[in-house]
């Protein structure tokens, strides 16, 4: 059967695995197809484009922007779209500097609770030259000094959102992201609604100008994202769908467990190529 995995992480942001190294485990689970989307960041597509192709595996481009909406986090997914547009590439440094100032800002609260740790060494204890600095980054510096036990810990009781060390920093809006997607031709996916707790923001969500949903995640059961097909339906709305692989950074998760089917893949490839084939 095929299957095409639309939601993973890389080494470039909060995944443990190389994007070669992914590229390589989606061939070899038997995927058909992978979008790799990294939070805020396109550098996989360096070097994964390369393998993929030399390897013969159909990919499409992707990324997770993480947006705001009056202080609720919510996720955007960006599909198809060229890898070498100057927007993309300028919007992803807007989101490296609001990174950089939130990660400090947590820094300085954990310090504060007695945990002190430095940006050098949360970059330390990834293995990588990683280009999105996240949550789980420091969660698992915090696991390495002996501050918590794991990486779940310190989101559940120091970092996770509304917990003492948080703080969101500078945000984007949803309504932004999405109109820059859409400058640089590609889709705008409401990611994972099925973690929107609060009714009024998913309301909301439907109003806006996306392009789809992300109707297949994780390891939701189908009989829950047949609901999120039919929300997609009425709305006019495309289905993606993906894994939200992280490798060992959450390690419950396997490539592959969500998935889209052949039809809807070759859908988004046309675009991608569509797109890829400008200038
Ligand atoms: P950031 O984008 O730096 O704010 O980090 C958010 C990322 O942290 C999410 O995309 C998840 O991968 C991860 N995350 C969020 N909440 C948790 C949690 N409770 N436990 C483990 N990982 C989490
Ligand atoms: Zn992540
Ligand atoms: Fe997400
Ligand atoms: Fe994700």
């Amino acid at each position: 059967m095929f299957r095409a995995d639309l939601h993973c992480h890389s080494t470039c942001s909060d995944g443990s695995d190389d994007p070669v190294v992914l590229v390589k485990l989606a061939k070899s689970i038997g995927l058909g197809g992978l979008s790799i989307t990294d939070h805020d960041s396109i550098e996989a597509y360096h070097t994964a484009l390369p393998y993929a192709a030399e390897i013969g595996l159909p990919m499409i481009s992707g990324i997770e922007f993480s947006a705001d909406w009056f202080g609720e986090s919510v996720h955007i997914l960006g599909y198809c779209f060229n890898v070498h547009h100057q927007e993309i590439a300028a919007f992803c440094v807007e989101h490296q500097q609001r990174r950089h100032i939130r990660n400090e800002g947590i820094l300085e609260k954990l310090k504060g609770a007695k945990m002190p740790l430095t940006l050098e060494e949360v970059v330390a204890t990834t293995t990588q030259e990683l280009t999105t600095i996240g949550r789980p980054h420091i969660a698992q510096a915090m696991v390495a000094k002996g501050y918590v036990p794991t990486i779940q810990e310190a989101f559940r009781r120091y970092i996770g959102e509304g917990k003492p060390c948080y703080m969101s920093g500078p945000v984007v809006s949803v309504e932004h992201t999405i109109d820059l997607l859409h400058r640089a031709d590609a889709l705008a996916i409401l990611a994972h609604p099925q973690l929107i707790k609060n009714k009024k923001v998913l309301e909301h969500m439907f109003t806006l100008p996306f392009d789809g949903l992300e109707a297949y995640y994780a390891r939701f059961p189908q009989s829950e994202s047949e609901l999120w097909v039919s929300m997609a339906k009425k709305h006019d709305w495309i289905i993606t769908g993906g894994s939200d692989y992280h490798g060992t950074i959450k390690p419950s998760i396997e490539l592959g467990c969500s998935f889209v089917d052949e039809t809807i893949f070759r859908d988004l490839q046309k675009l991608y190529l569509k797109n890829s084939a400008v200038a």
